[in-house]
């Protein structure tokens, strides 16, 4: 069960919400009482209240935004208690000072915002042992392996519990809750309310991670990177799960620089059976192979690391995504699959972790490249490895080339008013592929059509390579139509409702 969570100033805006939630499918709703300008109309909150209501005046230290003193906030949470709301919210050190009364029930709550304290187990036990219906912790993963700690706590609770990390560190305990028994887990009605770190909107819940249906057999995928919090994995991951009717789950793990190989050995143990790799662990995750596929030994990155009976495989689909994107959608430069992209000229901008697997698969392919980024040093190693050219980044606009590959940063999100070439190079007769998927339509796109150039965009490398981990996560062919769809819908600056 979800319980959402509504904090708004307004009594019109709680009660709206109220009855869209609801009418969305919360199983109980948290009305944050701190967060009323007003003081509090019981009368008008509980009117029409459909579905079983929490009460919570939340303290500033503990995360809320209640500025009057302790006692006027206990008086208004045994008035809550009174008026009818059917749970009550009390901290562990005031729960023993407020009494149980009549069927309304009790959760008994701990929050630190700093980290997992630790005592928690102390603090838990305590807790039990204060007449809860259900006992709540919520702290602060500082590091990835506090999930299991949290998760653990979930095992053979002595009570009902909910035991969560908060920030973006804790996305899996929140997630991975309903897999350990968690009678409920928490949701943001307004995630852009700011009501808890890393409290995951109530849709995303739903529709994303499809929270309802995880349960103690559902496998367990995801991305690990740094940052993750705007990866697409757990959208088109999900999306193709629910589509095929496979009972799991893919999940963002933030796992900081240089903790890879100790994340990875700690979360054997849920066990998660496949991750997608992104920055800055692609190079770390073929040390923590035991056997890695021909490309990523070529490109020395790993996107994908698969759990099987002999530990980790490694391999990389962005090799694989980029050459079959470039070839099935530009066939006037391939001349069909079969020819390849042999003789032809690739100006390729980047020497990073994409710009490796492209350079690669192009020249792979029979393409003469030439690499230009900002760092030389990187473009002349890389151009090395390859075994195909290199040039000054001031000097990128001086070459003739058929094929012009962006594979910088330059022109993604947030940095939409920038492109990584002048404008004057793109002729009618250059074809322009531009790695960059989010957005799907970069100026240098925009440009390049205006122009008279042939374009690809990012989103089919993108979709592409989320399809061959699919395929290599579950052994079953990928919707990839389904997984288009839901990527384009998300970066579509008019995102409509998934009704599939
Ligand atoms: P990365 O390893 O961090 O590399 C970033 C590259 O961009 C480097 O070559 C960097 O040059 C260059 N760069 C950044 N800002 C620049 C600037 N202001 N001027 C000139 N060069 C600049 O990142 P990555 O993983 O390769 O990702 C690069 C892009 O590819 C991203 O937009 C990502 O979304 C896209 N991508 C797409 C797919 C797909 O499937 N379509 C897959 C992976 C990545 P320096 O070396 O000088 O820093």
């Amino acid at each position: 069960m979800i319980c959402v969570v509504i904090g708004r100033t307004r009594h019109k805006m709680v009660q709206i919400e109220i009855q869209e939630a609801a009418k969305r499918g919360a199983g109980m709703i948290e009305v944050r009482l701190d967060f009323l300008a007003k003081a509090p109309d019981f009368a008008r909150l509980l009117e029409d209240k459909p579905c079983a209501l929490v009460a919570t005046v939340r303290r500033q230290p503990d995360g809320g935004r209640w500025t009057g003193n302790e006692e006027a906030r206990r008086m208004l949470l045994r008035q809550a208690v009174v008026a009818g709301f059917d749970w009550v919210d009390l901290e562990t050190d005031v729960a023993d000072d407020i009494r149980r009364y009549k069927d309304v029930k009790r959760i008994v709550s701990y929050h630190n915002l700093q980290e997992v304290p630790a005592d928690l187990e102390k603090v838990y036990a305590r807790m039990c042992n204060q007449d809860p219906d259900v006992v709540k912790l919520a702290v602060t993963a500082t590091r990835p392996s506090d999930n299991l700690r949290l998760l653990d706590l979930l095992k053979n609770p002595a009570k009902p519990t909910v035991a969560l990390c908060m920030g973006d560190l804790g996305a899996p305990s929140r997630v991975l809750a309903g897999k350990y028994g968690a009678p409920f887990t928490y949701a943001a009605f307004n995630k852009e309310r700011g009501i808890a770190p890393g409290l995951i909107s109530f849709d995303e819940l739903m529709r994303v991670y499809r929270y309802e249906e995880v349960n103690a057999d559902t496998a367990v995928y995801g991305v690990v990177g740094d940052p993750v919090a705007q990866s697409l994995g757990p959208l088109v991951h999900n999306t193709a799960f629910r589509k095929l009717g496979i009972d799991a789950v893919y999940v963002p793990f933030r796992v900081p620089r240089g903790d890879l190989e100790a994340f990875l050995i700690n979360f054997a143990r849920i066990p998660v059976r496949g991750y997608s790799i992104t920055i800055p662990h692609k190079e770390a995750a073929i040390a923590a192979a035991k056997q890695r596929q021909p490309a990523v030994t070529l490109v020395q990155a790993a996107n994908t690391l698969v759990h099987g009976p002999d530990g980790f495989t490694a391999y990389n689909t962005d090799f694989d995504a980029a050459r079959e994107s470039v070839l099935a959608n530009l066939p006037h430069l391939s001349g069909g699959e079969l020819g390849g992209l042999k003789g032809r000229t690739v100006l390729l901008l980047g020497a990073g972790g994409a710009a490796r697997a492209v350079a690669h698969a192009l020249h792979d392919t029979g393409a003469l490249v030439t690499i230009a980024n900002r760092t030389p040093d990187k473009a002349q190693r890389l151009a090395e490895e390859v075994g195909c050219r290199y040039l000054p980044w001031e000097d990128r606009h001086r070459v003739l080339c058929e094929l012009l590959v962006n594979c910088t940063s330059i022109g993604m999100h947030p940095n939409l008013d920038e492109m990584p070439v002048h404008v004057s190079m793109l002729k009618s007769d250059l074809t322009v592929f531009d790695t960059v998927y989010n957005p799907e339509h970069t100026l240098l796109i925009k440009e390049a059509r205006e122009h008279g150039c042939q374009v690809l965009t990012g989103v089919d490398m993108f979709v592409r390579q989320a399809a061959m981990q699919f395929q290599l996560f579950t052994g079953k062919e990928a919707p990839v139509d389904t997984m288009r769809k839901a990527v384009k819908r998300a970066l579509s600056p008019v995102t409509l409702r998934d009704d599939e």
